[in-house]
């Protein structure tokens, strides 16, 4: 347990955590140190200071301090184990036994992926060809009655197949003719995203949590990142050539994923999201783009030909050239 709480805090530093939550803070002079208004109690003086390198913060108004855990416990008044497991769940991390079925099942997805040609077909047609990011992707296919036996006979429980939500109670696979995603996050699977190819509805996740913002251990290296909604139009970008590509499944992150977005402060961050007819996703991104900000990033609006989202843009026909003029435009149009 210990183990798992430091790597908790490791991974979602208090600042970061604090800051995902919009507490507006300043540094005291000290580079590590940051004071603001206490979110424990009512103040009009700040004296809620954090020291990031401590990964620590104490208030001089009520008394408290502790790290993040204490933190989140007084915040939402939780037990020690019900705030870590909140935490958790906000940063999407998974115990072993979770992962590694959720390796298995996604290995096994992707072994099937050859064998039915009307998959291929579906990533074709969605503009996805090329068999290396396709591999990347860890893209595969549950023709679905099979995944059941398969992980039984690994040696895997009936009980945590269902734990997982890869299978009902019933014993019944959740995936049916769909396409198959594996949403990773820092080297593990958080969860699938399974894409209908048939009348199903269109999107589907196992129920769980989905985790942090889509491989971001890599992305995270880049000065300027490009989010977009769905993996469809991450996989059109990476197969364009912007490995910079992440997405955090929807048009609204979570806290652990903002926190991620802004754990650099001088970071660019294009926002490609869906132009649908209720301009849903262009709404979410204006008010992301404000948080980001705040936050002190660079947040720019990206604006794709009317009707597009980034994946039907290029099954389209654009080129990574054609993008990359969308981004300049951006670039000049749309204030920092
Ligand atoms: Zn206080």
């Amino acid at each position: 347990m210990w183990e798992e709480t430091e790597q908790l805090k490791r991974q979602l530093p208090l600042l970061e955590y604090l800051r995902g939550r919009n507490w507006s803070l300043r540094p005291t002079g000290s580079r590590q140190e940051f004071v603001g208004l206490c979110p424990l109690h009512a103040e009009t003086r700040p004296s809620f200071y954090v020291n990031a390198s401590k990964n620590l913060f104490f208030c001089h108004g009520c008394g408290r301090g502790g790290d993040l855990i204490r933190f989140a416990q007084l915040y939402f008044d939780l037990p020690f184990h019900q705030a870590v497991a909140l935490l958790r769940q906000e940063l999407g991390l998974v115990p072993p036994s979770e992962s590694a079925v959720l390796e298995a099942a996604a290995r096994f997805y992707q072994s099937q992926l050859h064998r039915y040609p009307e998959a291929l077909a579906y990533l074709h047609q969605r503009g996805l060809k090329d068999p290396e990011v396709i591999h990347r992707l860890g893209i595969g296919y549950a023709a679905g009655g099979n995944l059941r036996r398969h992980l039984t006979s690994l040696g895997f429980s009936p009980q945590l197949l269902c734990q997982v939500g890869l299978v009902d109670r019933q014993g019944r696979d959740t995936f049916y003719r769909r396409l198959v995603f594996p949403c990773r996050d820092e080297n593990h699977i958080q969860n699938l995203y399974g894409r209908s190819t048939g009348p199903a509805p269109a999107h589907r996740f196992l129920a769980r949590p989905k985790g942090g913002l889509y491989a971001w251990e890599t992305v995270s290296v880049f000065p300027t990142v490009i989010l977009v909604e769905g993996l469809f139009d991450l996989a059109v970008l990476w197969q364009a050539g912007f490995s910079n590509a992440t997405c955090a499944w929807g048009a609204h992150l979570t806290s652990g994923q903002f926190a991620q977005l802004s754990d650099r402060l001088n970071r660019q961050v294009f926002l490609v999201f869906d132009s649908d007819a209720n301009q849903a996703g262009q709404q979410s991104a204006q008010v992301l783009a404000q948080r980001l900000r705040r936050a002190g990033l660079t947040a720019r609006l990206v604006e794709l030909p009317p009707g597009h989202d980034p994946n039907s843009y290029f099954a389209a026909g654009a080129t990574a050239a054609d993008f990359a003029h969308c981004l300049e435009q951006a670039q000049k149009s749309s204030q920092p």
